[in-house]
């Protein structure tokens, strides 16, 4: 997926975190073969060609995560979109060579792009598209997905306590020995101004963040978010950091992408309506910085430092 994964394991022994490095690698694996966006030979890679026109079945994997995208799509008008593929890569291109994408090839991408031409169908598990040129990339749910499914692998093996990290998207289980749970860092000290907590304390969770100054383009003043809106096809230019906590990375990473398209206050209630999930939403003007936390991450926040 174009990225680095880093586990840590509290184990008894050597041989035991061996094993469950391990573990986690072979799912980590499994999950790059699948919905990686980089590999030409990735099943998400293959699926749109394969699946023009008629249903093609596919893995447990690649369909979970392409059911939470169309779930998320639905749910925010499109706003989430996983068959952004064209506009995304275009963007992607533009981040290497310093210029923005033209109108025209925007406009080309954007006409290959829209959810509603993804069909699934969930009984017989298949994956069909409409037309030739759509590219699917799930690189804003992907990873947390697989942060939590490795992480569910190494606990097979008994082990208690351990996290996953595919870059910023989180997935830890029980506390590390003698604390009482995983110190996350939700934004810099140097923001404490913003009346809300740096770190909070969690166990058994996955938390994602989608900021904009992670990867972005600068041109003519105006820094353009690899994050793109599917209704302008441009790169998102406010500056959104949305931190997203859930039982399962599939539902943190969506969210918290989700919530950047819609931006502060429609995000936020996009998050409110997801029973098990809260999430801080932090946005930047050249004036202010402001925190909005969702009713149920404000819970989260009253730990003992
Ligand atoms: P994240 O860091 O989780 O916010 O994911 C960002 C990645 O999601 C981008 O690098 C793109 O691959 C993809 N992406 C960008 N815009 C969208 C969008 N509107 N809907 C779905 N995926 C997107
Ligand atoms: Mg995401």
């Amino acid at each position: 997926m174009g990225t680095l994964v880093r586990i840590t394991v509290y184990c008894t022994t050597p041989d035991e975190a061996r094993a469950a490095f391990r573990d986690g690698f072979d799912r980590i694996r499994e999950l790059d073969d699948a919905l990686s966006d980089y590999k030409p030979e990735s099943e998400l890679r293959q699926i749109t060609t394969r699946a023009l026109g008629r249903p093609v079945r596919v893995s447990e994997d690649l369909f979970r995560v392409l059911q939470a995208s169309q779930r998320l799509a639905e749910e925010t008008g499109g706003a989430f979109d996983v068959t952004e593929g064209p506009v995304v890569r275009l963007w992607r291109e533009a981040r290497k060579t310093g210029h923005a994408p033209n109108d025209e090839a925007l406009a080309d991408a954007g006409a290959r792009s829209g959810f509603e031409k993804l069909h699934l169908d969930a009984g017989a598990r298949t994956v069909m598209v409409d037309d030739a040129g759509m590219a699917l990339d799930v690189g804003a749910i992907g990873k947390g997905y697989a942060a939590s499914e490795a992480l569910g692998s190494i606990g097979k093996r008994g082990i208690r306590s351990a996290l996953v990290a595919v870059s910023g998207d989180l997935a830890f289980s029980n506390a590390p020995p003698g604390q009482s749970g995983w110190r996350i860092q939700i934004h810099s000290e140097d923001e404490a101004a913003l009346g809300v907590p740096s770190k909070v304390e969690l166990t058994n969770r996955a938390v994602s963040t989608s900021g904009s100054s992670e990867q972005h383009l600068d041109v003519d003043g105006r820094r353009y978010s690899h994050v793109i809106d599917p209704v302008s096809r441009m790169g998102l230019v406010s500056d959104i950091t949305v931190t997203v906590v859930a039982p399962h990375g599939l539902e943190a990473d969506g969210l918290d992408t989700a919530a950047s398209v819609l931006g502060a206050e429609r995000g936020l209630a996009l998050i409110e309506s997801h029973r098990d999930a809260s999430g801080l939403i932090v946005e930047r003007t050249h004036s202010a910085t402001t925190a909005l936390a969702s009713t149920r991450f404000r819970k989260l926040l009253e730990f003992k430092h």
